[in-house]
């Protein structure tokens, strides 16, 4: 395997993920995500450049601010890791082809709107609006999913359950799935095909499930609103761009449809 490619796959997601930790922080605030550079939330000094590596200068500077000591959040570095390791085993699977680059912009969008939605339990329209549009076009032109079926996902995504959140809270008087999650599912359709919103929605609804019964027993709550559903979407539709494509013809034959 290529892994001087991999290495460099690797550091190169650490410093996408970086970049995410900023739009994670700033987006929802409706803030610039380009000025002005980080700052302690502590004393709001500005981070040196040297201070600003991914993930090393959290372990050196021991997660405490250079200047004040206030305690830096784990989750900047964390971020930054699973970036880089998403960036890494998507070079390892695709290597250097198109769906390698609609996979980095794919999961860039996904881990984003991951930890957007835990923190806000929103799906910021700036990313999965222009995601639709670029999904689309990743995915008309990625040999495995074409024109046709990118097109489809994007109906289905957008147009069908867009439809089935509607019937929902007309009928329930109450919202079963957010429009937020409708147009992640319509941009994942641009990226992966109709399949692909299909065993998304199987896989996340699957997951969130059981994740939203563990929390209700241990709370004792109701499972209204217990956990959003964004991340497990993006659980889902992660699953299937390495896996999903098997999955979906053992399916089909297995039943023999
Ligand atoms: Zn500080």
């Amino acid at each position: 395997m290529a892994w001087p490619f991999v290495t460099v796959a690797a550091i190169f997601g650490a410093i996408i993920g970086s970049f995410l930790n900023v739009v994670i922080a700033r987006l929802p605030a409706d803030e610039s995500i380009v000025r002005p550079g980080s700052r302690c939330p502590g004393c709001g000094r500005p981070i040196a450049s040297h201070d600003n590596i991914p993930v090393l200068s959290y372990l050196l500077l021991r997660g405490r601010c250079r200047n004040c000591r206030t305690r830096i959040s784990i989750r900047y570095p964390l971020v930054e890791l699973l970036t880089a390791a998403a960036f890494a085993f998507s070079y390892h699977w695709f290597g250097p082809t198109l769906d390698l680059a609609a996979a980095l912009v794919l999961l860039s969008a996904l881990i984003a709107i991951t930890f957007i939605d835990l923190d806000h339990r929103i799906i910021p329209n700036e990313i999965s609006l222009p995601g639709i549009p670029v999904g689309f076009l990743f995915g008309s032109m990625r040999p495995s999913v074409g024109f046709a079926d990118a097109g489809l996902g994007v109906l289905l995504g957008g147009g069908a359950l867009f439809a089935l959140a509607y019937g929902y809270e007309k009928i329930r008087g109450r919202e079963g799935m957010g429009m937020g999650d409708v147009k992640l599912l319509a941009m994942i359709g641009g990226f992966m095909g109709w399949q692909g919103v299909l065993v998304t929605l199987v896989v996340g609804s699957f997951v969130g499930s059981a994740v939203g019964i563990a929390f209700m027993i241990r709370e004792r709550g109701t499972l209204q609103y217990a956990v959003p559903f964004g991340p497990f979407l993006a659980l889902g539709a992660a699953f299937y761009l390495f896996w999903g494509a098997e999955l979906f013809e053992w399916y089909l034959q297995a039943t023999h449809l």
